[in-house]
């Protein structure tokens, strides 16, 4: 089983991604993590990611599909994979459609979770996350034990250099002009395309989309 979730930066694709995956055995392909991981550890793609990341642009079609390409071929024998934050232009969508159709695996949903701009906004500025091992957390729905702190590995917690109040907005201008039309293109194709209100608690979206996937 192959799944698209779509959505805004911070309507909660990660979260939701991480606990659909638990339950269907499925894994999560974030290309946004992907990249995290990359400038972490200071690799050149990370070197070649970070100028565009920072500012909240797009990172370049041919290093998200190059980056993509490999994870899945490293992990060939999955039950298949829920791609989170991936794709966000036509042409990664047509990127992905090839690397499905090489290994003679179908795409079984879209989901796009849906979030008013100004939820979003108030939702990034209390996100915080772990330099350390990528745990995110949020000083509103989802506050660390210990104020400040890494639950799983204790380091400080901060706040993602693109979840700045500006680089938030230029984020969602990209979302509407570059990512939100590729819905319009799954419309196109046989695969359903499911709408969830995603501003609700995490449980309720949760069941919903249990609800809503084959299988
Ligand atoms: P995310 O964690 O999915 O919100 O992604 C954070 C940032 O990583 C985005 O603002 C982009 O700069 C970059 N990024 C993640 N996924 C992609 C992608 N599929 N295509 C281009 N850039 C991406």
């Amino acid at each position: 089983m192959n799944l698209i979730l779509f959505g805004a930066p911070g309507a909660g694709k990660g979260t939701q991604a991480e606990l659909l995956a638990r339950r269907y055995g499925l894994v999560r392909l974030s290309t946004g993590d992907l990249l995290r991981d990359a400038m972490r550890e200071g690799t050149e793609l990370g070197r070649e990611a970070k100028r565009y990341y920072d500012a909240g642009e797009l990172v370049p079609d041919g290093v998200i599909l190059g980056m993509v390409r490999e994870t899945m071929q490293g992990a060939a024998d999955a039950a298949g994979f829920i791609f989170d934050g991936f794709p966000r232009t036509v042409t990664q969508a047509e990127g992905l459609q090839a690397l499905l159709d090489d290994v003679g695996q179908p795409l079984d949903a879209v989901v796009v979770l849906e979030v008013d701009d100004e939820e979003i906004v108030r939702r990034l500025g209390a996100r915080l996350s772990c330099p350390q091992c990528g745990a995110v957390y949020n000083r509103d729905s989802n506050p660390p034990k210990e104020e400040g702190i890494c639950d799983r590995c204790g380091t400080p917690l901060t706040q993602r250099e693109d979840d700045r109040p500006e680089t938030v907005r230029r984020r969602l201008a990209v979302y509407r002009d570059q990512t939100a039309p590729l819905i319009g293109f799954y419309e196109q194709t046989d695969t359903p395309v499911h709408h969830v209100n995603g501003d609700r608690a995490v449980d309720e979206v949760q069941s919903e989309l249990r609800r809503l996937i084959p299988g």
